[in-house]
């Protein structure tokens, strides 16, 4: 059976949750947005959450140790069998490490890692005019976001860029002519 497990990489606002979202639909595939089990998780006010939101809420990374504890409990469920989009994870190179054991532990490797290219300028405009009343979507917070983005593409994309794993899709477009694109990369990963 078609199977396929997929980082979806890029910079916040590049609308990879849109894609992912579009694509589990289609394909039947699993989105796993750390973003939003991390969002989940504070508020429920779990333990885990309350530790979360301490960075979020300045637009750091969470550990790692965190995030990888809701990651592999989120793969070890039995809808994420025929396959996972990875949506805002992995962001430090120790993640993108871990990933690949979690999925070797499942007897699976990655498939792909479709990153969208943006440029920041336009990024920036992106966030500035979300409004999804997210609580670190404050101009401050943006920016560190942005910042922190450059660090995190240093960190990931050299390491599956040396796999041969990544696919580019200009996401400076509308979101019908990006998901052409991706539609098309997620069959080429699918067969
Ligand atoms: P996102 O919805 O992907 O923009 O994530 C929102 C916030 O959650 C980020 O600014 C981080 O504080 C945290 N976060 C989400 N995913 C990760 C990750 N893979 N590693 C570290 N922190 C993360």
């Amino acid at each position: 059976m078609a199977q396929a497990y997929i980082v979806f990489f890029g910079p916040p606002g590049c609308g990879k949750g849109t894609q992912a979202r579009q694509a589990r639909d289609e394909f039947g595939l699993v989105h796993i947005s750390t973003g939003d089990l991390l969002r989940e998780h504070v508020s429920k006010g779990t333990p885990l959450g309350v530790e979360a939101n301490r960075y979020m809420v300045r637009g750091e990374l969470v550990p790692d140790n965190l995030i990888l504890r809701i990651v592999r409990e989120r793969l070890q469920r039995p809808d994420c069998e025929r396959g996972a989009i990875f949506d805002g994870f992995p962001r430090t190179r120790a993640q993108a490490e871990a990933l690949d054991v979690l999925l070797a532990e499942l007897g699976n490797t990655l498939s792909m890692v479709i990153e969208f290219v943006l440029p920041l300028e336009v990024s920036r405009q992106r966030l500035m005019a979300r409004q999804e009343g997210r609580a670190d979507d404050r101009p401050e917070v943006i920016e560190k976001r942005l910042a922190d983005h450059q660090i995190v593409h240093q960190s990931v994309v050299p390491y599956y860029q040396a796999q041969g794993l990544i696919r580019q899709v200009d996401a400076n477009r509308t979101i019908e002519a990006i998901y052409a694109d991706v539609r098309a990369l997620i069959q080429e990963a699918l067969r």
